[in-house]
Order: structure tokens, then C-alpha cells, then sequence
């Protein structure tokens, strides 16, 4: 077809794919590589949940659902929040089932922003914040988490970024990449800001159910935050349901709304049977989830001292399933180890610097492989780094 004009939204053209793709692709043409690139959890869904949606077919539940999602899911999203995390939402107004966490940061963000609304990000974060900022028409403005304090945001950071069009916070807590976890007390110390600047944080918790060492704490639990959170999580990463797409969102009364009508427009409902499915991970997922927590924390403990021993610096992370180290002693950028790494030794990590101006000097690997996997990739990232340093 000869055209004159262009048929591209020029914001959807100036998006970049993201950085990981390109590691992705790489590696799919090649025999024999470990992938540590995919943030996704080596486990299939447990049974019983599996069970569940066969169930809901059989009994010929295929249509919709309610827009917000099945009343009986949101019923039990809200006892489960209130039984793990001492957060109270209405489940007839107060929590939306989405389409993934990624649908429900998408519908928040279309919900809160009018042009030119500024949104802090806080780097290194997750690709798709500041693509669906821009998406959304707002701007995505990067703060960058402090290296020496295990990639926890610095109150005076934070503050510096704020400005009169300043609309919202976006956090991450355990952190992909960096798995980093924020504590209480740095929950309070973003909250305090978010409450004298009078904005709202979007709080990502979809790694909530992999905090590793002692009790999460959830930005919607600080006093004071629930008017200004918006919490968003689902079943992908804690319930090993990523292929399902399941989701929430839970905000007060008004956003919500707000959310459910570009949800309703856009999307309908989640998948019904995808809620099925996530009505049983909660009613009786507990046992494997702790299962899985237990063995992630024995591959994290493993990466974490395998990187230290070989002279990469990495601190121990309280959450998600990724480890972070630097790999700044061997003098290569992450862009240059990454691929070094997977055409010398063949085996896929993330390079940091996809994740924020931060994770330079940093990798990303995801430990959600088998320990064979991580036994044979650390073996291999020792005879890279005996070939490759000084
Ligand atoms: N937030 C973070 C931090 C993630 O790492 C991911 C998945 N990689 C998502 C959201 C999206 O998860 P979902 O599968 O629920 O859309």
C-alpha cells in the first residue's frame, strides 16, 4: 500500500521494545542456554486450582462475569488481604479483578492522569511502569533507588522529583529487578511524603506472597495511606498462575470507580474461568504457596552466596525471585556481560541498565529454575568470569 501518512500513533511509535525482548530473541535461536532472563515461576498452578476452572467449564460457566469480577472472588481477595496484611477493602466497591497486575497498573494509571500529570517512578523498577505512564498521556519522572542502601529509595530523592504536576508515587515492594524489600519503616518514610505532597502512591505488592524472611508489610496497612493507595497484585507470581492472567486492583471508593469504568469499556471482566481458578488459590492455595516460598529461599540463599564467592557483589534480597549482583569488578557494561555471557557460556541474564539509569553496572537473574539449572549456570559464570577478568 502507497501512503502519504502515517497510521502510528506517533506515542506508540516512539515507545522502545522493551530491553529484555532483545535477550529473548537472542537466546531462542540458540541450543543448550540456561535462561535466568524470565520472571516467571518455574512451577506449574497447584492441582487443586487447575481443578477448579476444568470445574467451571464443566459446569458451563462461560460468560461473563460482573465487571468488577465474581462477587465470591472479590469476597475472598478482601478476607485474604484483611488475613495476611491487616488491609480492609470493600469487596462490592473497593477491589476491581483484572486482567493481570499489568492490567490493573494500566487501568489505574488511566484513571488518575490527565496530560502532562507526572508520575515518580522509582528506578530500577519493572519495564512496563513508564510505558503505560506515557500511555496513559502522563510523564514518567525516574528517581533512582540508592545502590548503598540495597536499592531502597532515599527520602531527599524522592522529594527532589516532586513538582505542582506531581499526581503519584509508583513503588514496588519485593522489587523486581532488584528483589528488594521495603520495611515498614521505609514504607512510612514514602508515606510521609506522599502525605505532605498530597499524592497518591501506586503501590505494586504481586510479589507480596515471596517475602522470604518474616512478615510483609503492605503500603495500604501505613496509617493513614489506604485514602491514598492504590494497591495493585493478582495471582501470577506468589500462586504460579502467570499464563491465567488474573489480577487486582483495590483503591477507595471513588478511584475505583473510576477504574471500573475504563475496565468495563476496555476489558469487560477477567477471564471467568481464570476466576474460578483464583477463588480456590486463595480458599485453599496456602500450603503450596508456602511450599514454593521455601524453595525459592533456598535458590536465593544459593545464588546470593554463589555471587559473593565469586567476587560479585550481591545483597541478600527479601523478596520476588531475582537476585541483583554487580557485576562492576569486571569492568564490562551489563549490556556487554549480558551478551558476552550468553555467546561465551550460554547462559541468559538481564542486563540492569533495562531496568533504570541504576542497574547499570548490575544483572538481573532470576533464580525461578531448577537448582541442577542454578548449580550448572553458577559453574558456567565462573568460567566466564576466569576468562573474562583481569
Ligand atoms: N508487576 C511486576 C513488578 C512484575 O514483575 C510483573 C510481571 N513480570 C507484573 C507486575 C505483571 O504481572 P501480571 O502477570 O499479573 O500481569
Amino acid at each position: 500500500m502507497k501512503t502519504t501518512k502515517s497510521y502510528l500513533s506517533r506515542t506508540v511509535e516512539e515507545l522502545k521494545p522493551s530491553g529484555i525482548r532483545r535477550f529473548f530473541d537472542l537466546a531462542s535461536g540458540m541450543e543448550g542456554v540456561i535462561s535466568l532472563g524470565v520472571g516467571e515461576p518455574d512451577f506449574v498452578t497447584p492441582w487443586s486450582v487447575r481443578e477448579a476452572a476444568i470445574l467451571s467449564l464443566e459446569q458451563g460457566y462461560t460468560s461473563y462475569t460482573a465487571n468488577a469480577g465474581l462477587l465470591e472472588l472479590r469476597q475472598e481477595i478482601a478476607s485474604y488481604l484483611i488475613n495476611s496484611f491487616q488491609v480492609a477493602y470493600k469487596p462490592e466497591s473497593e477491589i476491581i479483578v483484572t486482567v493481570g497486575a499489568s492490567q490493573a497498573i494500566d487501568i489505574a494509571l488511566r484513571s488518575i492522569l490527565d496530560p502532562g500529570d507526572e508520575v515518580i517512578i522509582v528506578e530500577p523498577c519493572f519495564v512496563s511502569y513508564s510505558p503505560l505512564v506515557v500511555l496513559a498521556g502522563g510523564k514518567p519522572v525516574h528517581v533512582q533507588a540508592a545502590k548503598d542502601n540495597g536499592f531502597k529509595i532515599s527520602g531527599d530523592t524522592l522529594k527532589s522529583a516532586i513538582t505542582d504536576k506531581t499526581k503519584a508515587i509508583m513503588i514496588c515492594s519485593p522489587n523486581n529487578p532488584t528483589g528488594t524489600l521495603l520495611e515498614e519503616d521505609d514504607l512510612r518514610e514514602i508515606a510521609a511524603i506522599a502525605k505532605e505532597h498530597d499524592l497518591l502512591v501506586l503501590s505494586d505488592e504481586i510479589y507480596a506472597e515471596l517475602a522470604y524472611d518474616g512478615a510483609y508489610t503492605s503500603m495500604a496497612a501505613i496509617e493513614g495511606m489506604k485514602e491514598r493507595t492504590i494497591l495493585v497484585s493478582g495471582f501470577s507470581k506468589g500462586f504460579a498462575m502467570t499464563g491465567w492472567r488474573l489480577g487486582f486492583v483495590c483503591a477507595p471508593q471513588y478511584i475505583a470507580e473510576a477504574m471500573l469504568k475504563v475496565h468495563q469499556y476496555g476489558m469487560m471482566c477477567a477471564p471467568t474461568m481464570a476466576q474460578y481458578a483464583g477463588l480456590e488459590a486463595l480458599r485453599s492455595g496456602s500450603s503450596d504457596v508456602e511450599e514454593m516460598r521455601k524453595s525459592y529461599r533456598r535458590r536465593r540463599n544459593y545464588m546470593v552466596s554463589s555471587f559473593n564467592e565469586m567476587g560479585l557483589d550481591c545483597h541478600l534480597p527479601g523478596g520476588a525471585f531475582y537476585v541483583f549482583p554487580s557485576i562492576q569488578a569486571t569492568g564490562l557494561t551489563s549490556e556487554q556481560f549480558a551478551e558476552q555471557l550468553l555467546m561465551e557460556e550460554k547462559v541468559a541474564v538481564v542486563p540492569g541498565n533495562v531496568f533504570g539509569e541504576s542497574g547499570e553496572g548490575y544483572i538481573r537473574c532470576s533464580y525461578a529454575t531448577s537448582m541442577e539449572q542454578l548449580q550448572e549456570a553458577v559453574r558456567r559464570i565462573r568460567s566466564f568470569l576466569e576468562k573474562n577478568t583481569k
